[in-house]
């Protein structure tokens, strides 16, 4: 195997030879250790996106890959034809660990959006007695729920979704933080679930009005309409509490887990219900081959493990309101910046010019230059998302980056 001596060479063979289905920052990493990564020539930088909140334990966990590195000499993969003696360990751990009877192990956070729905919908043809074929599932503008054919189906992004069709059907698409869109949506005929983020991550760290996931929830439960919370973006302490939901108090009917469920070291994802939803699943109607292997639950336990032992919810939460303090006081000095927001350490800058400007990506490639990596989202917004393992003093570090890449790019012009 060839190694790249350069990022300029690394570069080149990525947009010869693969699909050009992402638009990268061009930086091209080459080592990680906790919230630092490292380029081919061998800069330093903080990484601000935590591969979209899938490293909240911080690059390369030696925790995590221990459990990697035993299992993975042990035992990787048997399929769900045969038991494994960790499969039955890990369902335990899961479901204790968020509080539901049972666990349905994937490995992408879209497979699992696509085992809820199938869920939903089962549910409702055999427990609600909605007629075949007429169940529908209230979705939201601007969600990102994935990328897979009936994903897109429900979205409005018109880059994930045009000339993919013809779409799947059986979706109701209502404004976000919309309590009486939700009411009318309610109200139609055959309503099977209700499928939502607790906070947009893609459309921008799009938080929602403080009690709107609990009244959602109460009316979902009024119409016997389960609500299913994807909380692969939120989740995993990412917001200051392990789940976003906890804040309002919310037991989604159906939890959709992902990201950092594994620390980032391994795909691992999960959908999580009470049995009176999951036993409507039974064998042959669903399933993935590697869903569930011995190397998966072993990573999740470790990595799950780490988040309580580290305390690491906690931390999101203090040092997601020194950031957003910072923030709002640097804001006060500047007009390129108009706003911040967001829960813990998931949040966004909104940066004063049009979604179509490059002001954001400029930005964000000058952040790079000094030593702090972030993506742009929806054109002006720029998300910065860390591993949850930052010091104060880190962050702070961190801060003082941001303020003075903004203000260089204002004397610039
Ligand atoms: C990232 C994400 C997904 C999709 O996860 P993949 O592992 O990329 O398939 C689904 N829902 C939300 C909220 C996400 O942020």
């Amino acid at each position: 195997m060839e190694l790249v001596q350069t990022s300029n060479e690394a570069i080149a063979l990525e947009d010869k030879y693969g699909a050009h289905n992402y638009h990268p920052l061009p930086v091209v990493l080459a080592k990680g250790e906790g919230v630092y990564v490292w380029d081919v020539e061998g800069k330093k930088y903080f990484d601000f996106l935590s591969a979209y909140s899938a490293v909240n334990q911080g690059h390369c966990h030696p925790r995590i890959v221990g459990a990697l590195k035993a299992q993975a000499e042990t035992l990787t993969l048997t399929s769900r034809a045969f038991y494994n003696d960790v499969l039955g360990v890990y369902e335990k751990y899961m479901s204790e660990y968020f509080g539901f009877d049972k666990i349905l192990p994937m490995n992408t956070g879209a497979e699992a959006v696509e085992t809820a729905i199938k869920l939903c919908r089962k549910w409702a043809y055999e427990k609600k007695g909605i007629s075949e074929n007429e169940a529908k599932i209230i979705v939201c503008e601007n969600n990102f729920h994935g990328r897979t054919t009936t994903i897109i189906s429900f979205s409005n992004d018109e880059d994930a979704r045009k000339n993919f069709g013809p779409y799947t059907s059986g979706f109701i698409k209502i404004p976000y933080n919309d309590i009486e869109a939700l009411k009318t949506a309610l109200s139609e005929e055959n309503v099977a679930g209700f499928l939502v983020e607790p906070i947009q991550g893609e459309a921008g760290v799009f938080v929602p009005d403080e009690g709107y996931l609990a009244e959602a929830n109460k009316i979902c439960k009024e119409n016997n309409v389960l609500f299913i919370a994807d909380e692969v973006q939120t989740g995993i302490a990412r917001t200051g509490e392990l789940l976003a939901c906890n804040y309002e108090e919310v037991n989604p009917d159906i939890l959709i887990l992902g990201k950092a469920v594994s620390g980032g070291v391994y795909p691992v994802s999960a959908v999580l219900a009470n049995n009176p939803i999951m036993e409507v699943i039974k064998p042959g109607q669903h399933g993935s081959t590697f869903g569930g292997n011995p190397l998966a639950a072993k990573v999740a336990m470790a990595a799950l493990d780490v988040v309580k032992d580290e305390k690491l919810a906690e931390n999101a939460k203090c040092l997601g309101d020194i950031f957003r303090k910072r923030m709002n006081a640097f804001i006060e000095t500047t007009d390129l910046v108009t706003k911040v927001r967001g829960k813990g350490l998931l949040n966004a800058i909104l940066i004063n010019d049009t979604p179509e400007s490059s002001t954001a990506w400029d930005i964000c490639v000058a952040l790079k230059e000094n030593g702090l990596l972030a993506k742009p989202t929806h054109g002006n917004i720029i998300r910065f998302a860390p591993p949850l393992v930052m010091t104060e003093d880190e962050l702070h570090e961190c801060c003082d980056i941001i303020e003075k890449t903004v203000r260089d790019f204002v004397k610039k012009g």
